[in-house]
């Protein structure tokens, strides 16, 4: 009598534990679930996409977007998989020590040699509002300097404004429009022109509460506005 009273003790820890872990699984095994659907409807519309989509990928068009779970390119731009190569991080920052970035930049226009960048950013960027306050964040601090840089070079509009969203919604524009300046500096982009190769980096800011997206016509396809500090007018044709 007493083991059986164990057991059933046992059995009930047990299936509490694995009513607990179902509640922790949920977000999770929906993820697992929406994958099946999605693959279902696909096949339905078209039994063949995998196997089409499996062959390879000549996207025109590099993303460089913010990590924030609202603002998924494909979803975004009404793109399909296979239409978009796609880099994020925290505040779409574009910095030329960083190896992620570059490495993405140089696949996407020397190898898959895609038409577009997009630099895009959002209005109400968390990450570009922790860089406007005098907040500790942690490592992401470091990371966040850049923007505190964008600031800097813009203090003298940005200090004027003294609505605080709609100063961090102009740091959001003036930060990617900085960006946008950042890839062209590169050797990559600059090489790329020098090369005849038909490229354009652009500047966009998503607004949350209507999906639009806000073209900062700061379009660039060559470097002659770059400042003759930037310029690298004899930069060797194979040098990437
Ligand atoms: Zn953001």
């Amino acid at each position: 009598m007493l083991v059986k009273e164990n057991q059933t003790k046992e059995n009930k820890v047990a299936i509490d534990t694995n009513n607990i872990k179902l509640v922790q699984k949920s977000s999770y095994d929906s993820l697992l679930k929406g994958n099946a659907e999605w693959v279902e409807r696909r096949l339905k519309d078209d039994p063949e996409y995998f196997k089409t989509l499996a062959k390879g990928q000549s996207p025109e068009v590099l993303w460089i977007g913010c990590s924030d779970s609202r603002v998924p390119a494909n979803e975004v731009t009404g793109t399909k998989p296979g239409e978009v190569f796609v880099h994020r991080n925290i505040a779409n920052v574009c910095v030329h020590s960083d190896m992620n970035m570059l490495s993405v930049l140089d696949y996407a226009v020397n190898v898959l040699k895609v038409k577009h960048v997009i630099v895009a950013g959002h209005y109400g960027c968390g990450g570009v509002a922790a860089a406007m306050s005098h907040k500790q964040f942690g490592l992401i601090d470091n990371w966040l300097r850049n923007i505190k840089d964008v600031y800097r070079l813009h203090s003298h509009e940005l200090d004027r404004i003294t609505d605080e969203p709609a100063k961090l919604n102009r740091l959001v524009e003036l930060n990617v429009i900085e960006q946008v300046y950042n890839l062209c500096k590169t050797t990559i982009v600059q090489n790329a022109w020098g090369n005849g190769q038909n490229l354009e980096v652009h500047g966009w800011v998503i607004d949350l509460g209507t999906g639009l997206v806000k073209d900062l016509k700061v379009s660039s396809t060559g470097a002659q506005n770059l400042g003759y500090m930037y310029e690298l007018n004899d930069a060797p044709v194979a040098a990437h």
